[in-house]
């Protein structure tokens, strides 16, 4: 059999960038505000520090205004509610990214709903969940979507097309990754199936599935043999592995080199999913600030 088409998440999320930067330009161009992502981050965890610090980057480049809050790892909870709710009321500012994990002594569920559900560009807002958990077949995305699982619904539009009738298999059930993923194939028209910790014989509903999905964070846990002949198969897993020497590498949830001989469409860690989840972050402030204008949702 023919290997694998590798997805090349990259690419993908450059051309969605370069459309959000027109989406920029054209409402600059039309009189409206620059869109304005505000990222708040609190000090302690240095990925964190490297995710804000490309997000705040790339809203730049697209031409975006970016406001960028650090917070010393002991702030209190009244502080960062204090430059939420100023956030809120600004309105240079469409979009409202709080970087997790926050320290343990910030409730972080408390910090997700005070946000504005419109400037809630993480779509974490339990009203913006909630958007997403009751959506009809098909109906407009006219609010945020968790960043990552939006990216993994746009690169299953970009190499597949129409998704109608697939049976797709979502492993993981977090809220960040797995349910909203699982909304999005439903939405699609794909009969969905959710794998987790506790279900019985993963291998056999995993080598059902036309689309296989998987973010459980566990290297390499998902093997070839699980995966149906020619499924498109989307690897959300990041993890840190020794590679000999005190160095490391990054490797998927899935085998890769086995993956690439049995799937149809397979996205490489990294390079796969990950770029989409920074360029859907892009979108949805455009759409915001979008929104915000009075202006309609922009198909991109
Ligand atoms: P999470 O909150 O830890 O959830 C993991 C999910 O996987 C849970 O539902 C868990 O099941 C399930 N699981 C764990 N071990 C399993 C096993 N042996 N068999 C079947 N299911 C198992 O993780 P997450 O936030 O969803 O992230 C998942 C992965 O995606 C991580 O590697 C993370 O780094 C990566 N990620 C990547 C991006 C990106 O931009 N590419 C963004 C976010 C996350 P239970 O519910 O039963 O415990």
């Amino acid at each position: 059999m023919a290997e694998a088409k590798l997805i090349d998440g990259r690419a993908i999320a450059a051309r969605l960038c370069d459309r959000v930067g027109e989406g920029v330009g054209a409402l600059a161009a039309g009189g409206h505000a620059r869109p304005g992502l505000a990222t708040v981050l609190m000090d302690g965890d240095p990925a964190s520090q490297v995710y804000v610090r490309s997000k705040a980057k790339m809203a730049a480049e697209l031409g975006m205004v970016s406001f960028d809050h650090r917070l010393s790892a002991e702030t209190g909870e009244a502080e960062l509610f204090g430059l939420i709710e100023r956030l809120n009321g600004d309105t240079s500012v469409h979009g409202i990214l709080v970087q997790l994990p926050l320290p343990r002594h910030i409730d972080t569920s408390r910090v997700v709903t005070a946000i504005d559900p419109a400037k809630d560009v993480d779509g974490f807002h339990p009203l913006n969940v909630g958007r997403l958990g009751s959506l009809a077949p098909g109906a407009p995305l006219d609010f945020s979507v968790p960043c990552t699982p939006l990216g993994v619904s746009k690169l299953l539009d970009q190499v597949l097309g129409p998704l109608s009738g697939r049976h797709a298999v979502v492993v993981g059930r977090s809220n960040l990754v797995g349910r909203p993923v699982a909304q999005l194939l439903l939405r699609a028209d794909c009969t969905v199936s959710i794998g987790h910790s506790r279900t019985r014989d993963l291998p056999a509903l995993c080598r059902l599935a036309d689309i296989l999905v998987v973010a459980i964070g566990k290297p390499e846990l998902v093997r070839g043999d699980w995966i149906k002949p020619g499924a498109a198969v989307l690897d959300v897993g990041i993890n840190r592995v020794a590679a000999g020497d005190g160095r490391h590498r990054l490797v998927g949830d899935v085998a890769f080199d086995e993956a690439r001989g049995v799937a149809g469409h397979l996205t490489p860690v990294p390079g796969g999913v990950g770029p989409m989840t920074v360029a859907c972050l892009m979108y949805n402030t455009l759409q915001a600030a979008r929104r915000a204008a009075s202006l309609p949702f922009l198909a991109i």
